[in-house]
């Protein structure tokens, strides 16, 4: 059985509103980041 090819959009950052849409972006259980908007950083706010 062959399923429809559905036509998906290429994943990119979905930090910030408007979104960031850069790419490349990696799967994160809160969605999809950038490097820049990775959980490991924008978790992390440090007050110097
Ligand atoms: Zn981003």
């Amino acid at each position: 059985m062959t399923a429809p090819r559905e036509e998906k959009p290429p994943p990119s950052c979905e930090h910030g509103n408007p979104r960031c849409h850069a790419r490349p972006a990696r799967p994160y259980p809160c969605g999809w980041k950038c490097d820049d908007h990775q959980p490991a950083r924008t978790h992390r706010r440090t007050n110097p």
